[in-house]
């Protein structure tokens, strides 16, 4: 028995990816195959496509960071044919054979049940990275942070994380300063809800330890001089969730925000975040992210189509959320 999925395999100096027949007997040890229907193109995603970071820890590998699908077998006692699944995370398209595939074998613990009314496109369209987004949000609110507090800052606005984030955020009744360096997306970012538009040119400057109070609370796709930018300008006892490095891993930032403003930087991984915390994000992204605007950030592309997709991520050039449409 095959089925259809890409396959990434290492090679001479590099690696190569083809979509091939995948043997059902070469899939990885999991209580749980899933038919997948649906999965995203994720930055991550891009760098396992690619080979331009060690995202792959295993070969061959099917890359693929997260799935939505319906249970085809379960011998967990959580799940039985039919319930329709989203996963993301817990390693998958990493260590574990991902979701570019027409079926996934995988732990029935890493499965969330889909949300009441949210189809399996409408998942993918969130992704791993609109989840992240609402990861960050749900971080922001535990620090005790509300909309009258002042503006919140998006940056890598017009990528995935920062589009759903800007789409959540102004539902959520925030002001939303969307930082980006397409201000050709101006128009889209402000359908998503944004007040504001700005060149992230303004915070790839060298950064300094403080600068004037701007802004309440942040979400950072990108890290490197921008995410130092941004503490050195959050209000007093304001915070800032990162969960990205598009600019950079490094932080060129000072202690100041911190000791002197009461700043807090919030840490986000999505990878390993615990069950109950996944469901409470996935039943509020069912609940607080509009799906016009999600429809409106999303586009399309077929199983083949992912590698140039994945390069096309790595360059900036992807606008919002891509979902991949596999069965
Ligand atoms: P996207 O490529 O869709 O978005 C990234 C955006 O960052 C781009 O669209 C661009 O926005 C901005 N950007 C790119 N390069 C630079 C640069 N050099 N300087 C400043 N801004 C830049 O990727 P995703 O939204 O999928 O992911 C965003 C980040 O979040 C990635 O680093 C990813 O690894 C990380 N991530 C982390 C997760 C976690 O668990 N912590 C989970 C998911 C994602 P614009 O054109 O608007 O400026």
């Amino acid at each position: 028995m095959t089925f259809k999925a890409m396959r990434v395999d290492q090679a001479e100096g590099g690696q190569t990816v083809a979509l091939v027949d995948f043997d059902e007997a070469e899939l990885m040890e999991g209580d749980v195959t899933v038919r997948v229907s649906h999965s995203t193109v994720n930055y991550k995603d891009g760098l396992a496509l690619t080979g331009k970071a060690p995202v792959v820890r295993r070969w061959p590998m099917i890359p693929g960071i997260d799935f939505a699908g319906v249970v085809e077998r379960s011998s967990h006692p959580g799940w039985t044919a039919g319930d329709k699944v989203v996963l993301n995370g817990w390693g998958l398209g990493e260590t574990h054979l991902g979701g570019y595939a027409e079926k996934a074998r995988v732990k029935g613990d890493w499965l969330v049940r889909l949300p009441e009314g949210m189809g399996p496109a409408e998942a993918m369209a969130i992704g791993t990275a609109g989840f992240t987004a609402m990861l960050s949000v749900m971080a922001l609110e535990r620090h005790g942070l509300t909309p009258d507090r002042g503006q919140a800052i998006v940056t890598g606005a017009a990528g995935g994380v920062g589009s759903v984030a800007v789409a959540l955020l102004a539902k959520l009744g925030w002001q939303v300063v969307a930082a980006t360096g397409r201000p050709a997306e101006a128009d889209y970012l402000k359908e998503l809800g944004a007040s504001e538009v700005i060149d992230r040119a303004e915070l790839a400057v060298r950064p300094r330890p403080l600068a004037k109070e701007r802004w309440a609370a942040g979400v950072d796709s990108v890290g490197s001089a921008p995410l130092a930018n941004l503490l050195s300008m959050i209000r007093y006892g304001g915070a800032v969730a990162a969960c990205g490095l598009a600019a950079g891993m490094d932080l060129p930032a000072s202690v100041a925000p911190f000791i002197l403003r009461s700043v807090s930087l919030l840490g986000i991984d999505s990878v390993m975040c615990p069950p109950p915390r996944r469901r409470e994000a996935w039943a509020r992204l069912a609940a607080d992210l509009d799906r016009a605007k999600l429809k409106a950030m999303t586009r399309t592309v077929a199983l083949a189509e992912v590698e140039a997709v994945g390069r096309a991520i790595l360059q900036g050039q992807v606008r919002g959320r891509v979902v991949v449409e596999i069965g």
